[in-house]
């Protein structure tokens, strides 16, 4: 009873399940002891986005949804951008999609504690549409230099918005997707790999096959580099 006044009071409308899963994401910043410069840099980097000006997509947003996960973690991955659910809590890949994501992690004996997450655009496109190619272009630099502070062994692009933002334009993911690209990030060398959008699978199921190897490439390579 006592636990569901504490619902009611922070206002959430979502059962106390969900809601138990939120905790150890709400203390995140507690449980990782990142150094002074790295905790800088990406406040810095919160500061900058938070400032950008003239944007349609902070304009009807929220709020940013900056991170999830483990600053320190040597692989990171990158979606597309919030959509209704990250928007109300300011953190991504909560919704069903990152329930989805959540299982593809487990699959691979990882999840958040050992990963770290962030989008391409940190703010909520309206309707749940796609960032346009200015949108995208607009964020690059900010989602490039999150991946150099992070400096991850391995990167996960999520979907054909992350390949075409990181890789290039005229990828297409049914070709790129399962393999290895070694990706020059500012000082970082970093072991890429573009795989399929958990919301697409969940839109072509048929598809988890492929993505099943995909997760399997990721656990040999994060077994290879001893991560
Ligand atoms: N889809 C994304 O690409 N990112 C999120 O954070 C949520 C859904």
């Amino acid at each position: 009873m006592k636990k569901q006044n504490i619902v009611l009071y922070i206002g959430h409308t979502y059962d106390l399940a969900y809601f138990y899963r939120l905790i150890p994401l709400i203390n995140k910043n507690n449980n990782y002891k990142i150094t002074p410069n790295k905790s800088n840099k990406l406040e810095k980097l919160k500061i900058a986005i938070s400032n950008i000006k003239n944007c349609e997509l902070k304009k009807n947003a929220s709020q940013m949804v900056f991170s999830d996960g483990n600053p320190k973690a040597k692989i990171m991955l990158v979606g597309e951008g919030p959509g209704a659910n990250e928007d109300k809590e300011g953190i991504p890949f909560v919704g069903r999609a990152g329930i989805l994501l959540d299982k593809m992690l487990a699959a691979i004996n990882l999840d958040r504690k050992k990963v770290y997450i962030s989008n391409i655009v940190n703010y909520r496109p309206p309707e749940n549409r796609k960032p346009t190619e200015e949108e995208i272009k607009r964020y690059l630099p900010f989602i490039t230099e999150h991946i150099e502070i992070i400096s991850p062994k391995i990167l996960i692009l999520l979907g054909s918005t992350a390949m075409n933002a990181l890789v290039g334009n005229d990828s297409v993911i049914s070709k790129v997707r399962g393999k290895w690209i070694e990706k020059q990030i500012g000082n970082c060398k970093i072991s890429t790999i573009v795989t399929f959008h958990p919301a697409f699978l969940m839109r072509q199921p048929a598809q988890k096959k492929l993505s099943w190897i995909d997760l399997k490439m990721i656990r040999d390579k994060k077994s290879k580099l001893n991560i």
